[in-house]
């Protein structure tokens, strides 16, 4: 599920007991890769905002409480142990890219005088859905970036909604809209979502943006954060993405599809593996870049994967684990144990993919108040 969809508490409720990892709790030495601190953004589409994020380290002296996040310990790898495989840590990467776009938010409101904003509207009471909500508007205040928010009843109807979208459309202050999904079955998904104007699409769920996403040529204003995120960590560990096979496991609009879209404006060779793949094992196993995004607890094992792959495991499933006081853990939809006998680098559930999605976010949201500004 992407920024505005609520996943793993969601899926706590429709929790699916089938690890089929051979032992869930074996430990795995590994070395944590490390990985390039480039310092700005790496992966831009489009020269409009190529090269947008800036590291400005020198300038964060301010007493802003927005920058005193950003001045928190530089971000480094660290080796934890010899071994075999390397983690790609997304929570590290997170933290490095927040703290670039803290800097760059800093940057902006001693500039003009602007902070960005993002809003989010919640229809009903969901707790995972309120809890989303709130993870977000906590990483907005680390960052810099001022949140909006509407929580709707659950019997509101449509228009109300619409409402609130289009005032946030007109809203100046306003550059990035959010609405969480699952929305009350009551309402039009589609209608809403269309609703949100494209240059406050943050999600990059818009069909334009999707669209754009697809064509040679053309520059999506956003790109969706699940998959930015995927490639994103790819280019800061410095993995190659041109000439390699890529396989993508997954077509949803949300994460799959637009993951294989972005693979292959990198110039890999992409193939889709979904429900209907016969022998998804051996497309796999020719992969040079496998990104999971399934909702399988474990299903990638050892043998689909080519030794020296690299995995990225977008996956976010609970599994019972009497051993754990919360009676669950996270899995992803690669078996871990037995992909780090042969990957190269894997990322981990949790900490891989997770905390990248809602950096993109953040990431989004600082493209869109740039552009609206007109600032490089
Ligand atoms: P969807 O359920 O929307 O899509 C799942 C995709 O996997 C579908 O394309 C489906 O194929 C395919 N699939 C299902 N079963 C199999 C199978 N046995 N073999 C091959 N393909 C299969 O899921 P999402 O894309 O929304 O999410 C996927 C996973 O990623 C979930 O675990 C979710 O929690 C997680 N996630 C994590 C995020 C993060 O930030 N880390 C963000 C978003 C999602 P078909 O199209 O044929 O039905």
């Amino acid at each position: 599920m992407a920024a505005t969809t609520t996943s793993s508490m969601a899926l706590m409720k429709m929790m699916r007991f089938t690890d089929s990892s051979p032992s869930s709790t074996a430990a795995v030495s590994a070395r944590v890769l490390p990985f390039r601190n480039p310092g700005r953004l790496h992966f831009q589409l489009g020269s409009t905002f190529r090269r947008t994020i800036t590291t400005h380290r020198d300038s964060i002296s301010s007493s802003n409480s927005a920058t005193a996040f950003c001045c928190s310990s530089a971000v480094t790898a660290s080796v934890t142990a010899e071994s075999s495989f390397n983690v790609i840590d997304g929570k590290k990467v997170s933290k490095e890219i927040k703290e670039e776009i803290c800097a760059e938010i800093a940057e902006m409101k001693d500039a003009i005088g602007v902070v960005p904003g993002l809003a989010v509207i919640l229809v009903g009471e969901r707790k995972d859905s309120a809890t989303y909500v709130r993870n977000k508007k906590k990483a907005c205040e680390a960052v810099g970036i001022k949140s909006y928010e509407v929580c709707l009843p659950e019997n509101s109807t449509e228009e109300e909604v619409l409402k609130h979208i289009s005032s946030f459309n007109d809203d100046p202050s306003v550059h990035g809209i959010l609405v969480q999904l699952p929305l009350p079955s009551h309402m039009n998904e589609q209608n809403i979502l269309n609703a949100v104007c494209i240059e406050k699409d943050v999600d990059g769920f818009h069909p334009l943006n999707i669209g754009r996403l697809a064509m040679r040529g053309r520059e999506p204003l956003f790109v969706p954060c699940t998959p930015k995120g995927c490639i994103e960590l790819l280019h800061r560990y410095d993995i190659g993405i041109k000439g390699k096979r890529a396989v993508v496991i997954g077509r949803s609009n949300i994460v799959g599809m637009p993951a294989a879209l972005l693979l292959q404006r990198e110039d890999a060779t992409v193939s889709i593996v979904h429900s209907r793949t016969k022998d998804p094992e051996e497309i796999t196993k020719q992969a040079d870049i496998i990104i999971a995004a399934v909702g399988q607890p474990n299903m990638v094992r050892g043998s689909w994967i080519k030794p020296g792959a690299v995995i990225i495991d977008v996956g976010i499933n609970p599994v019972e684990d009497t051993t754990n006081p919360r009676g669950y853990r996270l899995v992803g939809d690669v078996c871990y144990e037995e992909a780090s006998k042969v990957a190269s680098a894997i990322t981990p559930v949790p900490g891989g993919v997770g905390p990248m999605t809602i950096a993109m976010l953040l990431s989004n949201t600082l493209i869109s108040a740039k552009r609206i500004h007109n600032l490089k």
